[in-house]
Formats: C-alpha cells, structure tokens, sequence
C-alpha cells in the first residue's frame, strides 16, 4: 500500500483541502475500505459553511481527533483488509461489497446500554469526528459500521442508505404503520434529500396520502416523481387550509419537518390534528420560538429524531433489493474526488434548489462505474 493517499479533509470554517495525508494503519479493531461512491450531506455544507460545530476542535472522547479530518459519511465501497481483532462473527472478508453506517459510540454510556447508540452521550460519526471518513482513496471503520450490500443494490445505491435510513427511523418512530396508512395524511416540509427519503420510507409502507410542501421548482418535481400525491408550495398555497381541506376538515396525523425554518413549523403544528404528531428531523442553525399553547390545547405531541439505530440500514436494502425503493433518481450530479470544493460545496451552496444529492465517484470499481 502507498505511504500517502489523496483526501477530501475539512479544515475550519471554509477551508476544504484536496490533498496527500499518510495512508495510516489499520487499528485490529477496525476494516479498511477503498470507498467508491460518496454523497455530500447538508450536514458537511453547514461545517463548511458556518463549523466547525460537529466536528471537534478538542479530541473526540472516542477517536480522540481534531479537525483537520477527513470529511463523508455517505458511502459505499469495497473491503481491502480485516483487522486481527475483528470478531469472526462480523463476517466480513477482503472484497466485500458494502456500505457503512457512520454511528461511533462508546457502548457503555446509559444510552447505549439501552440500545439507543444513536443516542449515546459520547456519539460522533465517521467522516466527522475522525477515523477517516468516504472522501478519500482509502479509510477504515469500526467493524460495527459495516453492512453488506445485497447482490442486486449497487455500490452507487449503497451510498444513499445513510439518509435513505434517517427518513426510515423517523418513520418507524411516528408509529405512522399503526395508522390506516393508506388513508391517513401526513406532511412533509422541505424536498431536499431527507425529505425524499421520508416521502420513499412512507410508499414503501403503503402511505396513500403524502402532502409536501416545498418551495423549490426541481425539488417539487422530484418530491412527485418519488411518489409524492400532492405538492404545496409555501409562497402561494396556504399550506395549514389545504391540509384540513385534504383531511376531513382536521388536518394530518403527522407531520415531518425537514425543513428547519420557522414558517414550515409553524405550519406543520397548525396542520396536524388533535392529537397528532410532529416528528422533527431537521437541525437548526439557532433555536426557534414555538407557540407552545398550539401543543397545548390540541394535546398534539412534537418530537426530535437522530439519525437510525440497529435495523434501519438492513431495512432499507430490503427494500432496495425487493423493489420496493429505487433511490438513484436522487442523483443529480456525479463528480470526481478531486472537484469536490468547487462543483460539490460551492454548487451546491450557490444552487441548493435544483440539486438534490451530489454523488463523488471516489474509486468505484470498473464494472460498477
Ligand atoms: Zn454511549
């Protein structure tokens, strides 16, 4: 193996370097990969645009890095070598198919004892809080963070399960399949990748009636193409009365906000039922002030979603492999390792509406490009 290795690392507040960083070695914990596709997150663009807030400037208390780091947590790619210390039961071997679930944490906090490691005090995330991460031509993971593709998803596929899983959770969470799910409405604010993911996580399970609002042209289109049955748009249609009028005179039972801005919350708490639940998956550039009385008087219950847990990646390939999801219409651009800076971050910065996912190809393997 070469002693260097080209990487995509995050060095501050707009500062995103293309460069040679040590091929390091590999701890006996850990499976070393050759990424092959890499999707650029909106979490990524806010560390660029306004971070480091994720990423630490002081060591993480588990991988015990700092910024400088490699950056991607969206990825696909092949297994290169398997650590000594990685138990047999894991089975993973040496070209492997695979795709990684990005969650570190340290299993012995009250949170991960209860099996909410999405939860646990001490978490962090491959390709943000150190151990590498997709956007270099070599990294390693925790043996934990591997999951293997089925035959029939492709490795460009295996790269849309980390958000394809958070619409997934967030999902199962609203408890939306104890519902009449074909004819209870639900909302959906902002098409951007994650709302498109709850929107496929939603028709996957039979959801007949699937409300977005959305103020994006091309992000209306795809909200449609993913199944979407209807679309608002926030700047002429008065979201909150095309709610009622669409559910019996009272609105949803659920709300998913994906937005993240207040106009779209107040509207999703105002469009939802006696009664009904707003999931929030969004993260906040700054707090906001809600009318809490809203929740009050209706009894409408509003929680916050973290990413997946054990079972969602599995759940989404599932439904991947059978047919039931077909993501790679998410696509809208794919570029190399190297044009990173300027035709992923800064476009997608500068024209966030007409792009949706913006795939790096980092060394996928011949067949698969
Ligand atoms: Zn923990």
């Amino acid at each position: 193996m070469p002693d260097t290795m080209k990487a995509v690392r995050f060095h501050g507040k707009e500062d995103l370097r293309f460069e040679d960083i040590p091929n390091p070695s590999l701890p006996p914990t850990h499976i070393r990969l050759t990424p092959a596709y890499n999707g650029i997150c909106g979490t990524d663009l806010h560390e660029y645009s306004g971070g480091p807030n994720l990423c630490p400037t002081t060591p993480h208390p588990i991988t015990r890095e700092t910024v400088p780091l490699t950056f991607g947590h969206e990825f696909s790619g092949i297994v290169t070598e398997v650590g000594p210390a990685v138990p047999s039961d894991a089975n993973i071997k040496p070209g492997d198919r695979v795709c990684v679930q990005p969650i570190i944490y340290d299993g012995t906090c009250g949170a991960c004892k209860e099996g909410y490691i999405n939860c646990c005090y001490s978490n962090g995330f491959v390709g943000l809080s150190g151990w590498g991460g997709g956007l270099a031509e070599s990294c390693f993971v925790p043996a934990s963070c591997v999951v293997k593709l089925p035959d029939n998803v492709s490795l460009r596929a295996g790269a849309l399960i980390e958000p394809l899983a958070v619409g997934w959770h967030a999902v199962n969470m609203s408890e939306f399949e104890k519902l009449d799910v074909k004819n209870v409405g639900v909302l959906v604010t902002g098409g951007g990748p994650i709302g498109l993911a709850v929107i496929q996580a939603l028709k996957a399970r039979g959801a007949g009636k699937v409300i977005v609002s959305e103020i994006s042209g091309k992000r209306k289109e795809f909200a449609k193409d993913f199944g979407a049955d209807y679309v608002l748009d926030p700047t002429k249609d008065d979201v909150v009365a095309r709610c009622k009028e669409l559910c019996e005179g009272q609105g949803v039972h659920v709300a998913f906000d994906c937005a993240g801005v207040k106009p779209g919350l107040d509207a999703a708490i105002l469009a939802t039922r006696a009664r009904g639940l707003i999931v929030n998956i969004a993260v906040w550039e700054k707090p906001v002030l809600i009318n809490v009385n809203d929740l009050v008087f209706k009894e409408r219950k509003y929680m916050g979603i973290a990413t997946y847990q054990a079972g969602d990646f599995q759940a989404v390939l599932s439904a991947i492999s059978e047919g039931r999801m077909k993501p790679e219409g998410m696509i809208t651009k794919e570029i190399s390792l190297d044009k990173v800076l300027k035709e992923g971050f800064e476009s997608l910065l500068q024209d966030k509406g007409n792009l949706v996912k913006v795939m790096v190809q980092v060394r996928p393997p011949k067949d698969e490009s």
